[in-house]
């Protein structure tokens, strides 16, 4: 079994595939002036099992694309989106995110919670944005450092992992050299970070290396314990920052 296989496991059974909180995804619909709005078109990208999608789908009035490269998060998704009556508002699109399929200027809003990293901030940016209307709502959460300097493993580790990681000045800066005005920033904490996210996995390591007794498997365990031990240790310093903006016209 591929690692990628193995990554899809360890993270579907997972409420979340990243980072978050309904309370997060609620607050930064309360910031995208969304609320109220009739109709809306919705694309929720890289949206895993759907924590954020069901959210979105329950709390606007919007029809939402839930897009994912990995067709066995979208599948976990359509039963809950069945459990929870959202069907009707939630479709599904195996879809990578720096190909889809959406028509210029088709999309009131575009939802990316902990997933632009796959193709990076600033080139998602620049991809997503001929596919929402003039004053359409980009709203992504993204790795950030809260402060200005930072313990030198932190910065060592995720300058490897991650080289774009950066403070919100930065973030906040690219997006307005990409064409958008920002309407709302707010950095997430250890609820969506360590309880939300990194606990639930944790719990489910042992199962995870019963199930697939390999290298591969303790190498996965072994690289997630590492991130969770430098978040624990820093928390301070680094984050999910959610940065909501709008799309400014041409
Ligand atoms: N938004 C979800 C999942 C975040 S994890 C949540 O907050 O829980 C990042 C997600 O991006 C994963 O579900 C992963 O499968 C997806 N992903 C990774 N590369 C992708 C790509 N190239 N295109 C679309 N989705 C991708």
């Amino acid at each position: 079994m591929d690692d990628l296989k193995l990554l899809v496991d360890l993270h579907r059974e997972g409420a979340r595939q990243g980072p978050g909180s309904d309370a997060a995804t609620r607050r930064a619909l309360d910031l995208s002036g969304l609320r109220g709005q009739a109709g809306l078109r919705v694309a929720d990208i890289g949206c895993g099992t759907g924590a954020a999608t069901r959210v979105i789908a329950a709390e606007l009035d919007a029809h939402v694309t839930a897009v994912d490269l990995f067709p066995d998060f979208l599948q976990v998704l359509e039963d809950h989106a069945e459990k929870a009556g959202l069907s009707d508002r939630i479709d599904t699109l195996a879809a990578s995110m720096d190909d889809l399929p959406f028509a210029p200027g088709s999309l009131d809003a575009i939802w990316a919670e902990g997933a632009i990293y796959n193709i990076g901030f600033e080139a998602g940016i620049t991809a997503w944005r001929r596919f929402l209307k003039p004053g359409g709502v980009l709203a992504v959460s993204e790795l950030t450092w809260l402060t200005a300097e930072r313990p030198e493993e932190l910065t060592e580790h995720w300058a490897q992992e991650y080289p774009q990681v950066a403070t919100a000045g930065t973030k906040i800066a690219q997006l307005e050299a990409s064409g958008y005005m920002l309407i709302g920033y707010f950095p997430q904490g250890h609820v969506e970070w360590m309880e939300n996210y990194y606990s639930p996995i944790i719990k489910r390591f042992s199962d995870f290396l019963a199930r697939y007794d390999s290298d591969a498997a303790r190498a996965i365990v072994a690289a997630e314990q590492r991130e969770v031990g430098l978040y624990q240790r820093f928390a301070d310093y680094v984050s999910y920052g959610f940065y909501i903006a709008r799309r400014l016209p041409d």
